[in-house]
């Protein structure tokens, strides 16, 4: 078989790893599971031996997807020809648990993708390029802002490129999304608009940005930079911008 390289086909093989991470998953008797990019179904295979009500396969290659439907006989499976950045996946159910081994190029469209359906999602378990992983729990980006607005994020652990064949240029991480208990009510297209101008010239100070006023009634120095802020005092200052 002929793996592609512009679907990041970079294929988990490691027997023991793929076990834990369906350990990591974690599927229970009465979920609604959903695999992004399933491949040849290494993962899935292993998910398969969990109990669960339904999988949805959502994977972008067809000689893949006819592949898995020739192979996976399971009559708790659906397999899905789609592309998982732009899926609605409130369409599958209304409480879902995600996960998958990410296609690197597209991944953090697909983590945007997450949240844009969070309502339906509750959790997330996705592999992800270490160097995004990263960039998502510590770091200061409009990304990072918006996933962590409505999921904590662990880093569960981090995986050598030769796990995966072919082998990967970079290392690989596997985090878990876990959605909040207080989620709030934003719209998400503006709010997304408002945090990438706010982490847009991130050398500027927030004044240049946002009326100096609302950062002195947040009690924020107008001097500081973005990436001096916290979610919630991003989402603060969002709120406050809205009223
Ligand atoms: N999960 C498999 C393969 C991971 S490789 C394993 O662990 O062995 C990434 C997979 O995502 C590939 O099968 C690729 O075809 C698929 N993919 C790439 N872009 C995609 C997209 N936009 N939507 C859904 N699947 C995609």
């Amino acid at each position: 078989m002929r793996l592609k390289k512009h679907l990041g086909q970079h294929l988990l093989v490691a027997g023991g790893v793929i076990a834990r991470i369906a350990q990591l998953i974690d599927p229970k008797e009465d979920e609604v599971l959903v695999e992004i990019g399933p491949g040849t179904g290494n993962l899935t295979r292993e998910v398969l031996k969990y109990p669960f009500r339904e999988l949805h396969l959502l994977e972008v290659d067809p000689s893949m997807v006819e592949r898995l439907r020739e192979e996976l006989r399971d009559v708790r499976i659906s397999i899905h020809l789609v592309d998982a950045t732009d899926f609605e996946f409130c369409t599958l159910g209304e409480d879902l648990k995600v996960f998958g081994n990410l296609p690197y190029n597209v991944a953090s469209l697909i983590v945007e993708n997450t949240v844009l359906n969070h309502k339906c999602i509750y959790q997330a378990v996705y592999m992800l390029q270490k160097e995004v992983a990263e960039k998502l729990q510590k770091g200061s980006s409009w990304l990072s802002t918006f996933v962590r607005t409505f999921y904590s994020l662990d880093y569960l652990m981090s995986l050598p490129a030769r796990f995966f064949l072919p082998p990967p240029k970079v290392q690989s991480a596997l985090v878990r999304l876990s959605r909040k208990e207080d989620l709030p009510r934003v719209d998400l297209r503006d709010y997304k608009n408002f945090l990438t101008n706010l982490y847009a010239m991130k050398r500027k100070s927030l004044k240049k940005k946002i009326q100096e006023n609302l950062l002195l009634e947040l009690g924020l120095d107008p001097m500081l930079r973005v990436e001096a802020l916290n979610p919630e005092e991003v989402l603060l200052l969002y709120n406050m911008t809205k009223s």
